[in-house]
């Protein structure tokens, strides 16, 4: 007997399976007869792992327009806008618009967030907001906290105290923002400084490093020393790394094998840097998107990250994992059949490993939490972008939406369509 059974839907590995769940854990994979509590029937749908956003700033979240737009569409605009948002913006405030984006991402089967929440301002606000949101998804949806000094560890005046009062007040991850720094010195001694940090706390480390066009931000080699330095490996990610696109070939062809010799990750955020960098450029304009398919030969992993959705950065978003991945798949021209399903890897299983979630997956033994998609397959997801026809996150079914094809009224042509052509 089991609690729930997901039958008959395709995996992202391809095979046809059933799924049953007790409690919060998957407990069989394969073709079962038991019942069941309850079954959803998902025949000739994709069943896959929950997706998986590693950087994102839920700070921020759904304040777009506050307290104007970003008219130049730059990001050192962007951070000036937040700079008076975030002073104006109460605790509440930053709680409800962070809650009602959790509603959009279990909507969507996202169900692990990595967000960075600002530590510059004395009052922490973003942080005694974000614990608390913390604290109520915790049935349903992880979040990380990584204690971001927006404005520079040495830059503000409390930069590098106040990283450390939000690490005490139980901020999981340690951040960081070398190129924001006032110079590359203080840039570089701003790693060494938080390497360590991170290195005694036993803490994950994830630093906003290089998001800039200038080919000669190069803190991602001292980030990737400190790493090695201190063993941190995989708990440590690189975010944006932008200045990598605009890097001399030669020097890059140094700068990879020591980023894969530290086990740290990557985590490009293509919706961001694409609309973000090459801003200074006339023409021809720079993508701003870091090597990723390099990257990836050289063994790193690489996981998409979404960052914004609608906030001083960014004037859309939909807390769609696949449009993330659909956009960075163009950029970063993952075109071949094996780069999309790797793509769609980067917000699934990749993620779940930068985030350091063990437990995440469809075997036998872990967190019963899934997605039902309205596609036969990874590629068809990027495609189609298509509705999450069930969500179940630690055994609970979270959100369900019904099928919905389009009704057509064409003389002999079919009442509905569909645009799925696999399976
Ligand atoms: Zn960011």
């Amino acid at each position: 007997m089991f609690d729930l059974i997901v039958r008959g839907g395709s995996l992202p590995d391809g095979r046809v399976a059933d799924i049953g769940i007790r409690g919060d854990r998957i407990v069989e994979v394969g073709r079962i007869e038991a019942e069941a509590g309850r079954v959803i029937d998902a025949t000739g749908d994709l069943v896959s792992p929950p997706f998986v956003d590693p950087h994102f700033h839920m700070d921020a979240v759904l304040s777009y327009g506050l307290p104007r737009v970003n008219a130049s569409g730059t990001l050192l605009e962007g951070i000036s806008l937040w700079g008076e948002l975030r002073d104006l913006a109460t605790v509440e405030d930053m709680v409800a618009r962070a809650l009602r984006y959790c509603d959009w991402a279990v909507s969507m089967g996202l169900l692990a967030i990595r967000t960075h929440v600002d530590t510059t301002p004395d009052h922490l606000r973003g942080v005694e907001a974000m614990l608390e949101v913390k604290r109520i998804v915790a049935p349903y949806l992880d979040l990380q906290l990584v204690a971001f000094p927006q404005d520079g560890l040495y830059r503000s005046a409390s930069g590098r105290a106040n990283v450390i009062r939000a690490l005490d007040m139980g901020v999981d991850v340690v951040g960081g923002i070398p190129h924001f720094e006032r110079t590359m010195e203080e840039g570089a001694e701003s790693l060494r400084d938080l390497a360590r940090m991170a290195a005694e706390r036993g803490l994950m480390w994830d630093v906003h490093c290089d998001e800039t066009d200038d080919p000669l931000s190069r803190h991602v080699e001292t980030m990737a020393r400190e790493v090695t330095r201190h063993g941190l490996g995989a708990r440590a990610a690189g975010s944006h790394l932008t200045s990598m696109h605009s890097m001399d070939n030669y020097y890059v062809s140094k700068l990879i094998p020591l980023i894969a010799e530290s086990g740290m990750t990557a985590i490009p955020n293509p919706l961001i840097n694409i609309t973000l960098q090459g801003r200074h450029d006339s023409y021809p304009k720079r993508r701003g998107l870091t090597r990723v398919k390099e990257m990836q030969a050289a063994g790193v992993t690489v996981g998409w990250g979404q960052d914004c959705v609608l906030d001083p950065w960014y004037s859309l978003g939909t807390a769609d994992m696949l449009d993330v991945a659909f956009m960075g798949l163009h950029v970063a021209q993952m075109t071949h059949p094996d780069e999309m399903a790797r793509c769609f890897r980067m917000v699934t299983a990749d993620n779940a490993a930068i985030m350091g979630l063990a437990d995440h997956g469809l075997a036998h033994g872990c967190l019963a939490s899934l997605v039902v998609l309205d596609a036969a397959n990874p590629t068809e997801a990027l495609r189609l972008r298509p509705d999450r026809l069930a969500v179940v996150s630690k055994g609970q079914v979270v959100a369900e939406k019904a099928r919905n094809d389009a009704r057509l009224a064409l003389p002999g042509r079919p009442a509905r369509v569909r645009r799925r052509v696999a399976g």
